[in-house]
Order: C-alpha cells, then sequence, then structure tokens
C-alpha cells in the first residue's frame, strides 16, 4: 500500500525537496495534505502537481481564494493553526513531514505525535521547545519520530537498531559528533561582524536552505538548536554530544563507539537524501541527488568551533546544560531576532546579545503542558521585542 504523506511547510524549501522525492516514487507516496503560510501562487502549483484532498492556508482570505481558483474538484480548504493541527491527525494520513519553520511548526507537531503518526522531522526548533514533552508524547501516543536534519539522520544511519525497522539504541556509543560547515563568516575577523548583511549572511556556502535557518547557520545557533534537537531524538546526555567544525560538509555527522570506532555518513549535500531515507526506511530509494564523486574530494579538514566570535552556540549549550525553560527562552528570542536582523533593525552581533539578554531576564519555570510551553515562548518573546521599541 501506498504511504499517505501530509506535508506541513509545503511550500518551504524542505516542502520542496520532499515533494521533489515523492513525485519521483507514485507507486509508492501519495500526497494527501499540504500547508503553506504565504505563498499562495506556488501553493496553487503544488496542487495542481500533486491533488492533495486537503490543504490548509493562514487565513480566510487565502481560503476564499484557494477554494474559488479550484472549485468543487480541489481540495476541502481550512486556515489557521488549528487547521494544521487538524491535517496532522487525518485517518487518511500516515506521514507527516514537519517542515514550518519555527516554534509555529510545534503544535502541529504534537497534534501528529498524539495521533500516532510517523513523523519526519525537520522543524527542529518544536523539538527544543518541546523537549522531554514532544518525546513523551511521542511515545504516549505510539508515533515515530525520524529526523530529516542533515547531522540527525546522519547519526541515526549510523546508530545500532533496536530490533524495529525504525528504532535506533546508543549501545556500545560513546559520542555523537554534530559536523557543522562553520557558515559564511567562519574565516572572517570579528572586526568585520558589526558590517555584516542579510544578504551575506543567507548566502550559505555548502546549503541552500530558507532565510531563517541560513541566519542560524551563519550565527552557529543552528547548531546549537541541533545539539538540542540530538538530546532529545536520541534520548542521550548532553556530555555525549560534541561539535566538529567540517567546512566542506561532506561528512554529515558521526558516532563514536567505546571501541575506538568512528561510524560517519557521508555524501552531497542535498536534503533529499535524508529525507529519501526517511521516507523509504529500511529500503533505499533514489532520490534525484547527483552522487558525491569521492575522486574530486581533496581534503576534508576539521576545526574547534569558535565561541568567541559565534557567541550563539556557547548559549545554546548553557541552556541545554540548564533546562527545558531554558532551551525555550533561547528558541523564542532568537526567532525574534533573527527575523529583526533579516528586516535590518538588528545587527548580526544584536543577535546573540538579544538571547543572553531574554535567558538573563526570564523567569524559568517548570513547563509541563503544551499551553506552559507556549506562554513561556510568548513571554519570552516579549521580552525579546523590548530591544525594537515601536
Ligand atoms: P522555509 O522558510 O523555506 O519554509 C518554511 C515553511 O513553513 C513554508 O512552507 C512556510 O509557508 C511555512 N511557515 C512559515 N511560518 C509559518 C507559520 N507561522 N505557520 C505555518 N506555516 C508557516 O524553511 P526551510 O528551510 O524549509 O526549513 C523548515 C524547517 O526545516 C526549519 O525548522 C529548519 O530549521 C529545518 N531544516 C531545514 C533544512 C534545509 O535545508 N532547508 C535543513 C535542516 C532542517
Ligand atoms: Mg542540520
Amino acid at each position: 500500500m501506498r504511504q499517505r504523506i501530509c506535508v506541513l511547510g509545503a511550500t518551504g524549501s524542505i516542502g520542496d525537496s520532499t515533494l521533489d522525492v515523492v513525485q519521483r516514487h507514485p507507486e509508492r507516496f501519495e500526497v494527501i495534505a499540504l500547508s503553506a503560510y504565504r505563498q499562495m501562487d506556488k501553493l496553487s502549483k503544488l496542487i495542481q502537481t500533486h491533488r492533495p484532498r486537503y490543504v490548509a492556508v493562514a487565513d480566510a482570505a487565502q481560503a476564499a481564494a484557494i477554494e474559488k481558483q479550484f472549485g468543487a474538484s480541489g481540495p476541502a480548504v481550512s486556515h489557521g493553526e488549528q487547521a494544521l493541527s487538524a491535517l496532522a491527525r487525518l485517518p487518511e494520513v500516515d506521514v507527516v513531514v514537519a517542515a514550518i519553520v519555527g516554534a509555529a511548526g510545534m503544535r502541529s507537531t504534537w497534534a501528529a505525535a498524539r495521533a500516532g503518526k510517523r513523523i519526519l522531522l525537520a522543524n527542529k526548533e518544536a523539538l527544543v521547545s518541546g523537549g522531554r514533552f514532544m518525546v513523551d508524547t511521542v511515545k504516549a501516543g505510539g508515533a515515530i519520530l525520524l529526523p530529516l536534519d542533515s547531522e540527525h539522520n546522519a547519526i541515526f544511519q549510523c546508530l545500532p537498531g533496536d530490533g524495529s525497522k525504525t528504532g535506533r539504541t546508543l549501545s556500545g556509543v560513546r559520542k555523537l559528533w554534530l559536523t557543522a560547515s562553520g557558515g559564511p563568516f567562519r574565516t572572517w575577523p570579528a572586526e568585520r561582524f558589526a558590517a555584516i548583511t542579510p544578504e551575506q549572511a543567507v548566502a550559505h556556502p555548502n546549503w541552500v536552505m530558507g532565510r531563517k535557518i541560513s541566519v542560524d547557520s551563519a550565527t552557529l545557533m543552528n547548531k546549537g538548536l541541533e545539539l538540542i534537537e540530538a538530546r532529545w531524538l536520541f534520548d542521550c546526555m548532553p556530555e555525549m554530544l560534541d561539535v566538529v567544525v567540517h567546512p566542506q560538509s561532506v561528512i554529515h555527522s558521526m558516532v563514536e563507539y567505546a571501541d575506538g570506532s568512528f561510524l560517519a555518513q557521508l555524501g552531497s549535500p542535498d536534503m533529499r537524501t535524508p529525507i529519501a531515507h526517511a521516507l523509504a526506511i529500511p529500503e533505499r530509494i533514489s532520490a534525484g541527488v547527483k552522487p558525491m564523486d569521492p575522486w574530486t574530494l581533496t581534503g576534508l579538514t576539521f576545526e574547534r568551533p569558535d565561541l568567541k566570535r559565534f557567541p550563539c552556540l556557547q548559549l545554546a549549550m548553557q541552556a541545554l546544560a540548564s533546562g527545558h525553560a531554558e532551551c525555550v527562552a533561547l528558541n523564542a528570542a532568537n526567532e525574534v531576532a533573527v527575523e529583526a536582523f533579516l528586516e535590518r533593525r538588528c545587527s548580526f552581533q544584536g543577535i546573540s546579545q538579544i538571547v543572553s539578554d531574554v535567558l538573563e531576564r526570564v523567569k524559568v519555570q517548570p513547563l509541563d503542558s503544551l499551553e506552559a510551553i507556549e506562554a513561556f515562548d510568548a513571554e519570552a518573546r516579549r521580552i525579546a521585542a523590548l530591544h525594537f521599541p515601536a
């Protein structure tokens, strides 16, 4: 039987890559539902190509426009935040691809977890903010969480199986090594950082991605968020995690074993590889990826991350060591600051300053429900926004 798929965040970069892989295997996959937030023209094209039964958009006006365009033969259209969760819960859906950017995707990811879906997770912020609460919901709901993030997918591929097709253990594992490209400013002296523009920050040397994650890669906050993501995905203590800068992005991450073995996953930097892996597991399918050519690999290099020039990584490590609320605040403050940076209301270095300030000022508390997490996230955003008086 074909796998029935819902892509939340279908118009984004991960959405593109996912639908590209899906379209190569019509005998395996069927697109049931798509969500989009802003790009209605792109959504229209996706509806024509993939013929989903359901779509969700941001507001009533967008919904009316799509309904008008496609009429009775088109998909059922809904709108708003609840519509995303409703798509994630649809009984006709087996696989939910969580590809929304930011904590905005947390509630729908949580809905997929409760409904026992197979979740292909790109939306790392949902796990950073959801923390233990999210992984407990996955377990209780009988859901399966598979990583699309290239580092976590690489680690997943290198970990021992637990006897099921989709589970992994840490048996015999000493350490998980996340590789980082170092971003576009890896070799820049600190003096130049004050003048960094959004255009320079989103021009990633190895990967083509959405704007927010591109800025996160430039500040190394992305690697910090990925440490927190790994902590929950693999249920490992923070001490087991480390980051190594590997500018060529050939090795996508490594697992170190007790006997001294390191297992690594290598390949071209193309998200369709981890997506195809997670879609087809335990089989392997073509992904349209230009294969890595070992003859062209000249020198793989490794360096320590520079926490002085890239304080966001340090802040994320501290949040991970401190607790759940700190991770929620870190993520929320970063989202506000990155948006401001992209709109030229904040400098590149201002991003880490705002995150640091919010972490100092926010009153940490235990977060034992989705509502409590959302309220705390909102409070951290409110404090971050104080840096940008209207
Ligand atoms: P993107 O900006 O290209 O796409 C984001 C998608 O989310 C779009 O479809 C957009 O419509 C939707 N969206 C944005 N805000 C929304 C909101 N408030 N409510 C509902 N939908 C909303 O981003 P991307 O690069 O595809 O990244 C998506 C997620 O995947 C991020 O969490 C990112 O960290 C993660 N990720 C991306 C890559 C990559 O190569 N692009 C790699 C690893 C992880
Ligand atoms: Mg990554």
